[in-house]
């Protein structure tokens, strides 16, 4: 019984040092280097694309990304209520609505069976997050897509390196996104990247990333970009990540099925669902959400996961139930039950790479001892 287990921890020991060395040794520093390209080549092809535009996190990318669709005021765009404020804020800083469906009680993933009935003439988009380890069932979703019209935006941010009936994630969105943050699959540190198989589309994501400058007049702007770039340091670092993508993918399933071994059978908590016809659990993060029996919340469960050394995490908070748009009076009165359940039910136990067997043995057992 030694030491806190740190919610994550990456594993940095493959070919990051020696090529952040050779961006020091050659200077290549910013975002002109070599690694950028390469780094966005290997990553499009490992997820079967045939565009990559690496950006600065993750965030910025679904920015740039509902840009790129022209996504504009007027237009409402429709996305699961539980998931991250990246995905609302992309929308809703173009002036765009965001319109929110509740997620499945099991999977945590979008219920794809309530997109349609919320969709109005004025939608011009869906997008789709794959949550936490399992995708979103995609079938329906692009069904609907294909029969309205719409533009498909699927943020993949947590699903690098997971398909849906063997088809990787982040091969279905017109335009699909990720994210580099440490505790994602693959990390820069922080970075993004933007997939696509359409050529204008990921024109005008290289474009919007670097302020829209023009090729022939450099600071006259036809419209207004961002500095989204990312530096050769970070792409550097993703391309020896991305190295190792499938062991890092096998250590994360191990990492499930060793929780869900010693887990299995406590009471107070429903674990993550193991697999679906279309996809086994990838263990992005591996959530837990408090029985009804359990007489305190998430936020209690963590403080008492913390007493015991183990970091954890909640889950998202609705966008539905997020002030920063009930001020405004977005969502006002809407309800979305399972979404507001698992948001004060659910938190994270440690998922990272870096995990040790005797750490995962040492999670689990305060998991049993919390909530006994
Ligand atoms: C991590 C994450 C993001 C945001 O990525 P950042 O790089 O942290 O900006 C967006 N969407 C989902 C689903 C994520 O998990």
């Amino acid at each position: 019984m030694t030491g806190f287990i740190p919610v994550n921890e990456p594993v940095l020991d493959g070919n990051e040092r020696k090529y952040l060395n050779e961006c020091i040794d050659t200077g290549w520093i910013s975002s002109e280097g070599p690694f950028i390209r390469e780094f966005e080549n290997r990553f499009a092809d490992r997820v079967g694309r045939k565009h990559g535009v690496a950006v600065c996190n993750g965030s910025a990318a679904l920015d740039a990304a509902a840009a790129a669709l022209r996504i504009t005021s007027g237009d409402e765009v429709i996305l699961p209520t539980f998931t991250i404020i990246s995905c609302a804020s992309a929308i809703s800083r173009l002036g765009a609505t965001p319109v929110v469906v509740d997620c499945d009680q099991a999977t945590w993933n979008m219920d794809v069976s309530k997109i349609e009935s919320r969709i109005t003439p004025r939608t011009r988009a869906i997008m789709v997050v794959h949550i936490y380890g399992l995708p979103v069932d995609m079938d329906p979703v692009l069904e609907l897509a294909a029969r309205y019209g719409l533009s498909l935006i699927e943020d993949a941010a947590e699903m690098l390196g997971q398909t849906y009936r063997g088809r990787p994630c982040g091969s279905f969105g017109d335009i699909s996104t990720f994210s580099f943050y440490p505790n994602k699959h693959v990390t820069t540190g922080e970075g993004g990247m933007i997939v696509t198989d359409d050529e204008a589309l990921a024109e005008r994501c290289r474009s919007l990333r670097n302020l829209a400058f023009q090729p022939a007049r450099r600071f006259v702007h036809e419209e207004l970009g961002w500095n989204f770039r990312m530096t050769n340091l970070q792409a550097a670092v993703g391309l020896a990540q991305l190295e190792r993508l499938d062991e890092f993918v096998a250590r994360k399933r191990a990492i499930f099925d060793a929780y869900t071994r010693l887990l299995s059978g406590a009471s107070g908590i429903q674990l993550p669902v193991a697999s679906t016809d279309y996809a086994t659990n990838a263990n992005w993060v591996y959530g837990l959400v408090l029985t009804d029996a359990v007489p305190f919340d998430a936020g209690e469960a963590i403080r008492r996961m913390a007493d015991r050394g183990v970091g954890c995490r909640p889950f998202f908070w609705p966008m539905h139930e997020q002030p920063a748009y009930l001020k405004d009076g977005l969502f006002a009165g809407e309800r979305h039950p399972c979404a507001e359940r698992i948001a004060r039910r659910g938190f994270y136990i440690p998922s990272g790479l870096a995990l040790t067997e005797e750490q995962i043995a040492r999670v689990a057992a305060a998991v049993r001892e919390m909530l006994a």
